[in-house]
């Protein structure tokens, strides 16, 4: 196997590594962003449940102050009653009674209405709650645990890239270029192996002519079909 073959075997292997890394590193970030996510939500629910609750205060109060002014209107016509003579204001009181009564009826309902729907909305703040404290727990303990693996990572990269650096110092930067240009474009690997005359990346077999070149290694051959460096193993 030529020599260059084996650099740059060696480079794609640090490249894959490398990778691999950072897509790890990609997961544990998103993994802690699905958690600050849902903290967010529980907070949001928590605040929104708190605002309706206070202006659900406020509106009970305004009823109960309703209901005790038709009271005391009440109480106003009904002593107002006994000194009427006339029996047509007297039924036009009596009625005007009776209208208060049920607005205050109506009104009650509306109390109460405001009460259950409360209830509603603290159990719901309970539960966001919960959840809340929950997800902080576990926002400290993954936040923790990842901290030290990608820490970890963080160091295999940098010895990955310090080992590529050594290596790639070793190889013409044409061949170089070319090989990291194809590591783009054919994420799973730039340089394959040929077995039976074939190309182990595209699966095409190769023309007598590569494969006549590839046994004198005479060159650094690539595959016609899909542009990667080619080899024969030696196993
Ligand atoms: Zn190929």
């Amino acid at each position: 196997m030529r020599e260059e073959i084996r650099t740059l075997l060696a480079i794609q292997d640090l490249d894959m590594g490398i990778r691999q890394l950072e897509d790890r590193s990609r997961e544990i970030n998103q993994g802690l962003e699905a958690i600050r996510g849902q903290i967010e939500r529980d907070e949001r629910i928590i605040r929104e449940e708190k605002a309706k609750e206070t202006s659900s205060k406020v509106r009970s109060k305004e009823l109960e102050l309703e209901v005790e002014d038709k009271k005391n209107r009440i109480d106003k016509y009904q002593s107002q009653l006994f000194k009427i003579k006339n029996n047509k204001e007297y039924t036009a009181l009596l009625h005007e009674i009776e209208v208060m009564k049920s607005d205050i009826r109506v009104i009650e309902d509306g109390i109460l209405e405001l009460m259950e729907e409360g209830e509603g909305e603290r159990d719901l703040m309970e539960e966001a709650e919960a959840d809340l404290e929950r997800a902080r727990t576990r926002y400290r303990e993954e936040e923790q645990k990842a901290g030290d693996e990608l820490g970890r990572i963080e160091s295999q990269i940098a010895e990955k890239q310090r080992e590529r650096v050594v290596r790639a110092e070793n190889i013409d930067p044409d061949l170089r270029e070319g090989y990291e240009i194809i590591f783009v474009r054919k994420p799973d690997r730039a340089v394959a192996a040929v077995r039976n005359g074939v190309c182990t990346g595209c699966n095409m077999e190769l023309t007598a002519q590569v494969q006549n070149d590839l046994a004198r290694e005479e060159m650094v051959c690539q595959c016609e079909n899909c542009g990667r460096f080619i080899f024969l193993p030696e196993d």
